[in-house]
């Protein structure tokens, strides 16, 4: 254990954002550098708990306790050895988790929790400053090859941790570059996307090769992969977003969010090319919210991106609407500790600007000659027989963009996984038997297999569907296994 009165000496601190003002005129990330010795006072907070709850708040089960013992101690190399063993990419954890270990935090009952997520992302920021990540490719090859579908962190995980068990890894991409969501759906100023690089180049010196532009269904058949490869498994993710069909839905402005998002992570990579939407039709790059009344439908992770975005173009007006009521500043009786506590969230995105409504149902999309010119709203409340809208509340919004930030059903199915004639469940998910699909030596793993989900959840997936592919392929596997975290255990 580091400090033994850690916990009673230093309060939480984050390191500090940059002002609202001028970071919205770049898409770069919003946080000041912190000090070593920042770091290894939040490291010092930690209690070492004989239950550490916060390992099974991780969805990784990252030896939480350990790691912070060894930042207290600046002992980075071994920092950077317990994180590593449990997870392939803290570069993107430690930036984007919304860190349920923190939740979970002993010291989070009556004080604020342990900084788990920032001091993630120091240890691994400083392993690859003192050169401690290097490829490590595998000492021997088992002569056995896999195809990975689908470049997401799920995907990611698992082509790292099967290669390093001595396969041949292929990954295909459908997008021109590697990276799924990391790469064309969290925007920058959340994640830069030179993380996605860096850890590319070692992927790459370790053996792992990567196919963009490569449509596993489309211009690459699944007969090809089923004859070249002795594994299949397929990380596509869940890119089937959830639409408003009510009345006005044909009217020219409403976009879905992950249109908008995917043109402007493009935009910033000095990138031109034409984007395509999820049903594959081309989209000009010139959606842009500057000077528009933008209104982003959806209180989630994607619409408050939405709303980075749009004040990163200079919109109008941002406001963001959410169908569920405001949830409340601090934990309910029914949302006890360790649970992930469902309260009020307010991101960097809205810190820069934007108005916030809950309990608000759209009814109509109003326009004038084709084009959107607001959104017929109507305020609801809930109870025990669902939502009921309160009488006298209609009103019109002003809007010229509407964003649909409403989540994702379900994956794509025309194309792969028609052509595998993949068995789905009700909400039209891939179905595994520890990650095994209903056909031979096919498996399946991330947001395709569980639903949208997140990063941790993803990269937890990967390696635990490598462990499936290779001892598919060999009988037994030496590859790691985590321990059950929290929420599957409840
Ligand atoms: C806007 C947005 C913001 C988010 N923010 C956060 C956040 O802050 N924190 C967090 O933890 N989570 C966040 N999430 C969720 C997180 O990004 C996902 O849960 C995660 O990326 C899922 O990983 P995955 O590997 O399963 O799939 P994806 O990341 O979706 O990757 C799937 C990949 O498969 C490819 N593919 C699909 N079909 C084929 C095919 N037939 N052939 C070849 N390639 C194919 C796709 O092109 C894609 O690159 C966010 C999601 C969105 C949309
Ligand atoms: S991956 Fe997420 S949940 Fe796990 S320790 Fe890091 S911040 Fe916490």
């Amino acid at each position: 254990m580091g400090a033994v009165d850690g916990f009673l000496n230093y309060k939480r601190e984050l390191p500090k954002s940059r002002d609202p003002k001028t970071r919205v005129e770049d898409y770069q990330e919003i946080y000041e550098p912190f000090s070593e010795d920042k770091k290894n006072e939040q490291a010092a907070r930690c209690m070492d708990c004989g239950i550490p709850f916060c390992h099974s708040g991780c969805p990784l089960g990252n030896q939480i306790p350990d790691f912070n013992d060894a930042v207290y101690n600046k002992d980075w190399e071994s920092a950077y050895s317990i994180l590593n063993s449990t997870n392939n990419f803290p570069e993107f954890t430690g930036r984007i988790c919304p860190a349920p270990c923190e939740g979970s935090c002993v010291l989070g009952i009556n004080k604020d929790p342990v900084a788990i997520e920032l001091i993630e992302k120091s240890i691994i920021e400083k392993a690859f400053e003192l050169g401690l990540v290097k490829p490590e490719p595998p000492k021997h090859r088992t002569g056995k090859s896999v195809a990975v579908v689908g470049s997401g962190p799920a995907g990611l995980a698992a082509a790292s941790q099967l290669n390093k068990a001595g396969h041949n890894v292929t990954v295909f991409e459908r997008a021109d570059k590697v990276g799924g969501l990391l790469r064309y759906g969290i925007p920058d100023f959340k994640l830069e996307k030179w993380t996605i690089d860096r850890r590319l180049e070692v992927l790459e010196a370790e053996g792992v090769v990567f196919k963009t532009n490569a449509n596993v269904g489309g211009n690459i058949s699944v007969d090809e992969l089923k004859s070249n490869f002795d594994a299949i498994l397929l990380c596509g993710g869940s890119t089937v977003p959830r639409d408003l069909p009510i009345p006005g839905r044909d009217l020219d402005g409403i976009y879905f969010a992950m249109d908008f998002l995917s043109q402007q992570n493009k935009r910033v990579s000095g990138n031109s090319d034409v984007m395509f939407n999820h049903k594959g039709e081309p989209l000009g790059l010139d959606l842009f919210a500057t000077d528009k009344n933008v209104v982003v439908i959806g209180g989630g992770d994607t619409g408050s991106d939405c709303v980075g975005t749009s004040n990163r173009h200079k919109a109008k007006s941002i406001t963001q609407i959410e169908l569920l009521s405001k949830p409340s500043q601090s934990r309910t009786k029914t949302n006890p500790w360790p649970e992930w506590p469902m309260t009020l969230k307010t991101s960097s995105s809205h810190e820069e600007g934007c108005e916030r409504d809950w309990a608000v149902l759209t009814k109509e999309f109003v326009g004038k000659n084709g084009k959107l010119t607001g959104l017929k709203i109507v305020d609801i409340k809930w109870g025990e027989n669902g939502m009921e809208e309160i009488r006298g509340t209609d009103r019109i919004i002003p809007c010229d963009l509407a964003l649909l930030a409403a989540g994702f059903v379900h994956p794509q199915k025309e194309g792969m996984i028609e052509q595998l004639e993949l068995e789905l469940d009700g909400r039209g998910n891939v179905v595994t038997n520890n990650y095994a699909t209903n056909q031979k030596a096919v498996f399946s793993a991330g947001d395709m297999r569980r639903g949208q989900s997140l990063v941790v959840w993803a990269i937890s997936e990967g390696r635990e569907a490598a462990k499936a592919v290779d001892e598919f392929l060999m009988g037994s596997s030496t590859l790691p296994s985590k321990s059950k975290s929290f929420y599957e255990l409840v």
